[in-house]
C-alpha cells in the first residue's frame, strides 16, 4: 500500500499501527482488508505472532534517551529504558496484525520502527509510551490527551 506519499496523506490514511481508513463492509478495499486479516490470522495461529523478516537489532541513537525522558514526563509514567531492545526494519514499513506499521511494541520489551521512521519523534515516542503502560490499544489518556503520540494529535510540538 501506498500509505507514505506525504506527511498530511500519511497522517490521514495511517496509524503508526496500520490503516485508519473507515472503510464500509462493501467496499473492496475492506474486503481486500479482512481478506488479509483472516489470513494474517491463520499465519499467526500457525505460527507465533508478530514475526517480520529483515529486521536488524539498532543501537538506538543519544536522542531516544531524551525522547523517553519527555514520554515519561507526558505520562506521569516511569520505565526502564536500557531494558528495550530495539529493532529496525528497513524501508516506509513493515507487515503486522493491525496492517502495516511504521512501528510495533511487544511486551517483552522489544520495538520494532521501520527505517525509514527511526528519527521520526511521534512514531518512535509512541512505542514508547506502549512500554511505559505494558500494553497495547491507545487509551487516552495518555494517547492523544497528555502525551500526544498519534498521528491525529501530534503537533511535532513538545509533549
Ligand atoms: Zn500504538
Amino acid at each position: 500500500m501506498a500509505l507514505y506519499l506525504s506527511p498530511a496523506r500519511a497522517a490521514a490514511d495511517t496509524g503508526v499501527h496500520g490503516p485508519y481508513q473507515r472503510l464500509s463492509p462493501a467496499d473492496p478495499a475492506m474486503r481486500r482488508t479482512l481478506g488479509w486479516r483472516l489470513a494474517l490470522l491463520a499465519t499467526l495461529l500457525v505460527g507465533c505472532g508478530f514475526d517480520v523478516s529483515r529486521d536488524q537489532p539498532f543501537a538506538p541513537p543519544d536522542l531516544y534517551r531524551a525522547w523517553w525522558a519527555k514520554t515519561e514526563a507526558c505520562s506521569g509514567l516511569s520505565g526502564d529504558y536500557d531494558q528495550v531492545r530495539w529493532e529496525v526494519v528497513p524501508g516506509p514499513s513493515f507487515p503486522c496484525s493491525s496492517g502495516t506499521c511504521a512501528g510495533h511494541w511487544q511486551s517483552d520489551h522489544t520495538i520494532w520502527i521501520a527505517g525509514d521512521y527511526v528519527q521520526n519523534e511521534m512514531v518512535v515516542r509512541h512505542e514508547m509510551l506502549h512500554e511505559l503502560i505494558g500494553r497495547a490499544g491507545h487509551p487516552d489518556p495518555p494517547f492523544g490527551q497528555g502525551c500526544h503520540l498519534t498521528w491525529a494529535s501530534w503537533a511535532g510540538s513538545d509533549t
